[in-house]
C-alpha cells in the first residue's frame, strides 16, 4: 500500500537524521571534533544516504506526513519535503505558470498561546517585519505575491506551527529551542494591507480546511484548563511512589484498572544478592575514554547526550552506579533516575488500558522502567497470567539504521558487549510501575534498552523504554513486544494465538 510505505519512510528518514543530530552531538560534547551547526551537518550527512529521495515541490499534503507531527530543527521540514527554504516563511512553487505559497512557517509564541479557532492572520515578509529598521514598505512580489495568488488558484498552503520553548529532556540544555508542528491544510480566503507608509505589511487572513483530524495541542490545553478532567478513574495510579503522579483516564466504558502493587523498583529473586558494580573514580566529570571505567564498558562512550537524551539503541548500556565517585548529575546517569515526563494511563477502543504523555516527547528521551518481579524462564513460563510477562533479551538494535554511517560521521564503530541476556523474564502481573500498561505496536515509537547500573549481572538488566522519534503529546506510546508469531504455546504445548490491534497501518495481524 502506497500511504503505508510512504509514512514508514518518513519516519525512518526522521529517526536516522535524530539518530545522526545525537552522534554528532555527542562528538562535539566529548571534544572529539568540532561540529558547529549539528542540524547542518546531518542533513547533509542525510542527504548522501541512498534513503533521502528528494521530491519535487508539492501542492497539498506531504504523503508519510501526518497533522500533528513535530519537528525540532527546521531543516527536518526540509527533509521530508513540508517546507524546503531554511529560513523564509513562504515556500512557493509554480502552478499553472502562476506562483503560489504551497507552505508556510507561522513562528512565533508559545504552543499553549496557539489559538483553537481554525483562522489564521499571517504577516507577509520583508520591510519591518523582517526585523530591517531600514527596510520599506512590504513589496507584492516573491512569497507575498504568491500567497496573495492562492486566493484565486484556489490551491491549499500547508501550515506549521513554529514555537519557542523551554529545553526539555532529548534537547539542547540551556539553549533556546524550537518546536514545529504540522496543522494540516488551509485556504487563503483575504489580503489586505496595513500599518503607516514605510511600515505597510502585507496581512493574509487563512481558514483551515474543514474535516482534517484536530492538534493534540488543542485537546491539552482543554485538559490542562479544566478543573475536573472527563473520565478521571484515579489521580495517582503510584499513590505518590512517582515523582510526578500518573493518573489513570476512561472514556470508554466504566472499567477501572484491576488492583496490582505499584512498585518503583524489580523485586529480585530471594537467593539473589545485589552487587554494586566496582565505580569510576570521576570527579570531574565521566567522559574520559581511558580513566573513566563506566566510558570504558560503554565502548568508549558515554551513551547519553547532555541533555539526557540516548545516543543510539545498543544490547547494553552502562550507567554510572552507586559505587562511582560522580554526582547524581553525571551525564552517564539517566534512567535511574526514573520517570522525568507527565504519563497517564488511558482506556483505549481495542487493546485494554494504554499509556501516553501530556507533554510532547523528543526522540531519544527516557520514559519509563518496565518493573516487576524477576523470575527464571522456566518458573514464568508457569504462570497462569502471562499478559505481563517480559522476558529480558536483546531486544532491539539499531545497526541497520547506522550501517555505514559512522564513518561518514566521523567516528569510530563502538564494539559493546552483545553477550546473550537470557534465562530471566519479568512479571508484572502482581507488582509493576506504568511500565505494564504499554501496549505492543508492530510501528512502535518506544523500544526496550538494558541498562546496568546498580548491580553488574548481565542476566537480569533493568529493561527501559526510550523514545524513537519525536512523540506528540496524547499518542499512544508502545514498544514492539518482539514475540515469535507461531512459537507462544500453552502449558500443554499448544500454540497460543494472539491477535494485534495496535492499528498500524503495517501491522502484522498478530501479537504471537
Ligand atoms: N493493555 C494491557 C492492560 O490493559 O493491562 C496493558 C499491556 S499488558 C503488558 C499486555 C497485554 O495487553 C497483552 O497480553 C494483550 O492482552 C494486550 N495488548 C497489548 N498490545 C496489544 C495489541 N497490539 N493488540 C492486542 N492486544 C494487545
Amino acid at each position: 500500500d502506497h500511504d503505508v510505505d510512504a509514512r514508514s519512510k518518513v519516519r525512518k528518514l526522521l529517526q536516522l537524521f535524530q539518530a545522526i543530530c545525537r552522534k554528532l552531538m555527542q562528538v562535539e560534547e566529548q571534544g572529539i571534533r568540532n561540529v558547529g551547526r549539528v542540524d547542518f551537518e546531518a542533513s547533509k550527512v542525510l542527504k548522501n544516504d541512498p534513503i533521502y529521495k528528494k521530491l519535487g515541490p508539492i501542492v497539498g499534503n506531504i504523503p508519510g506526513v501526518e497533522i500533528g507531527d513535530e519537528f525540532h530543527f527546521r531543516v527536518e521540514l526540509s527533509i521530508v519535503g513540508l517546507h524546503r527554504p531554511n529560513q523564509a516563511g513562504i515556500n512557493t512553487a509554480k502552478v499553472n505558470g502562476v506562483p503560489v505559497a504551497i507552505s508556510i512557517v507561522a513562528s512565533g509564541g508559545y504552543p499553549n498561546e496557539l489559538s483553537s479557532s481554525d483562522e489564521l492572520i499571517y504577516t507577509g515578509s520583508g520591510g519591518k517585519a523582517g526585523g530591517n529598521k531600514e527596510a520599506d514598505d512590504q513589496k507584492l512580489e516573491r512569497g507575498n505575491l504568491a500567497l496573495k495568488n492562492c486566493i484565486e488558484a484556489k490551491t491549499p498552503v500547508r501550515v506549521i506551527h513554529g514555537f519557542k520553548g523551554q529545553s526539555k529532556v532529548g534537547q539542547s540544555r540551556g539553549k533556546q529551542t524550537s518546536t514545529f508542528v504540522y496543522d494540516g491544510l488551509y485556504e487563503v480566503v483575504e489580503c489586505w494591507k496595513e500599518g503607516p507608509k514605510g511600515e505597510m505589511v502585507f496581512k493574509y487572513k487563512l481558514r483551515r480546511i474543514a474535516g482534517q483530524a484536530e492538534l493534540a495541542l488543542h485537546a491539552v490545553k482543554v485538559t490542562r484548563k479544566s478543573k475536573v478532567r472527563e473520565g478521571l478513574c484515579l489521580s495517582d495510579i503510584s499513590q505518590g511512589f512517582e515523582r510526578i503522579p500518573i493518573c489513570v483516564i476512561n472514556t470508554i466504558d466504566d472499567m477501572r484498572p484491576a488492583p496490582f502493587r505499584y512498585i518503583t523498583q524489580v523485586i529480585y529473586p530471594p537467593w539473589y544478592e545485589e552487587e554494586p558494580p566496582a565505580g569510576c573514580d570521576c570527579t570531574n566529570g565521566c567522559s574520559d575514554s581511558i580513566r573513566c571505567g563506566c566510558v570504558v564498558k560503554n565502548g568508549g562512550e558515554i551513551p547519553f547526550n547532555f541533555n539526557g537524551a540516548i545516543v543510539e539503541a545498543r544490547p547494553l548500556i552502562h550507567e554510572c552506579g552507586p559505587s562511582c565517585r560522580c554526582p547524581p548529575t553525571c551525564h552517564n546517569r539517566v534512567s535511574q533516575h526514573g520517570i522525568k515526563i507527565p504519563l497517564e494511563i488511558f482506556k483505549t477502543g481495542q487493546t485494554g488500558w494504554g499509556v501516553r504523555s501530556l507533554s510532547s516527547i523528543s526522540s531519544g528521551s527516557f520514559i519509563c522502567e518496565y518493573n516487576g518481579k524477576l523470575l527464571e524462564d522456566e518458573e514464568a513460563e508457569k504462570r497462569q497470567n502471562d499478559e505481563y510477562l517480559f522476558d529480558i533479551g536483546d531486544n532491539y538494535h539499531d545497526e541497520e539504521l547506522w550501517k555505514g554511517l559512522k564513518s561518514v560521521v566521523g567516528v569510530q564503530s563502538s564494539t559493546s558487549s552483545s553477550k546473550t541476556m537470557e534465562g530471566f523474564t519479568i512479571d508484572a502481573a502482581e507488582c509493576g510501575n506504568v511500565g505494564r500498561f504499554i501496549n505492543h505496536s508492530c510501528s512502535p515509537n518506544l523500544y526496550a534498552q538494558n541498562v546496568l547500573w546498580d548491580h553488574d549481572d548481565m542476566r537480569m538488566p533493568h529493561v527501559m523504554f526510550f523514545a524513537l522519534e519525536n512523540i506528540p503529546p496524547l499518542q499512544e506510546l508502545t514498544y514492539h513486544y518482539n514475540y515469535k508469531v507461531g512459537q507462544v504455546y500453552d502449558k500443554n504445548g499448544e500454540e497460543k494465538v494472539k491477535h494485534c490491534y495496535c492499528g498500524a497501518s503495517d501491522c502484522c495481524g498478530r501479537l504471537h
